[in-house]
């Protein structure tokens, strides 16, 4: 039962996620809307969370997929694990989610075909994570890749194009948020973030 998000559509506010300093994420509310939409998931779905860090995107898609779909999580961090379990059971989604420690890709090899794979995290491993996702990929299935940096964004390219992928998208966010000072609203920048998606043939 979903609890905690009375919603259809994404965008849970950060804050309502369990947070550790030791765990990177949740991937702020704005940047997990546009993933989650490139990813374009649909009831049933199965999709594969690289990398799921607090479970912000894992616990975004699961509620999109809905109980006949499935969400893979799967992170090399044991403080991660647990974070993503304990936010997958604030919002009631445990039903639909696996939670799995491993490494990218290795871990991601014995996950079964999948609609979409999310990836916030590989590191020095995103090639062979994307190429990886390709061979698991049903046909028309989406990739999504998150950079903060721009050598991952342009990796993720690289490979997308050198492993056929199509339709590539690269779509770049900057969020500015207001915060109230005595004299207004003053806009506060966020990182920009780089997402790069396409579509298995
Ligand atoms: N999207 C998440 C935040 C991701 S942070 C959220 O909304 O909460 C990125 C995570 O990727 C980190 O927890 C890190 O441990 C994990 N990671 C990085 N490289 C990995 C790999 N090769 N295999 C598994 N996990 C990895």
């Amino acid at each position: 039962m979903v609890k905690n998000w009375a919603y259809k559509t994404s965008g849970i506010p950060d804050d309502l996620f369990n947070q550790s300093d030791e765990v990177p994420g949740p991937t702020k509310e704005e940047i997990r809307v546009i993933t989650i939409a490139k990813a374009r998931l649909r009831e049933g779905d199965v999709v594969v969370d690289v990398g799921c860090g607090t479970g912000g995107l894992t616990v975004e898609a699961a509620l999109q997929v809905g109980p006949k779909g499935k969400v893979y999580a799967i992170d090399e961090d044991q403080a991660a694990i647990k974070l993503t379990t304990s936010n997958v059971e604030k919002f009631g989604v445990q039903g639909n989610v696996s939670i799995t420690r491993g490494k990218a890709p290795e871990a991601l090899l014995s996950l079964p075909m999948a609609d979409a794979f999310m990836i916030g995290g590989g590191g020095v491993s995103l090639r062979a994570i994307l190429q990886t996702a390709f061979f698991k990929l049903k046909p028309n299935g989406r990739v999504v890749t998150n950079a903060i940096l721009l050598e991952t964004a342009t990796v993720a390219i690289a490979e997308l194009k050198a492993l056929g992928f199509k339709d590539l998208d690269i779509t770049h966010i900057s969020v500015a948020k207001g915060k109230q000072i005595n004299s207004g609203t003053m806009m506060m920048a966020r990182n920009p973030i780089t997402i790069v998606s396409a579509s298995k043939p």
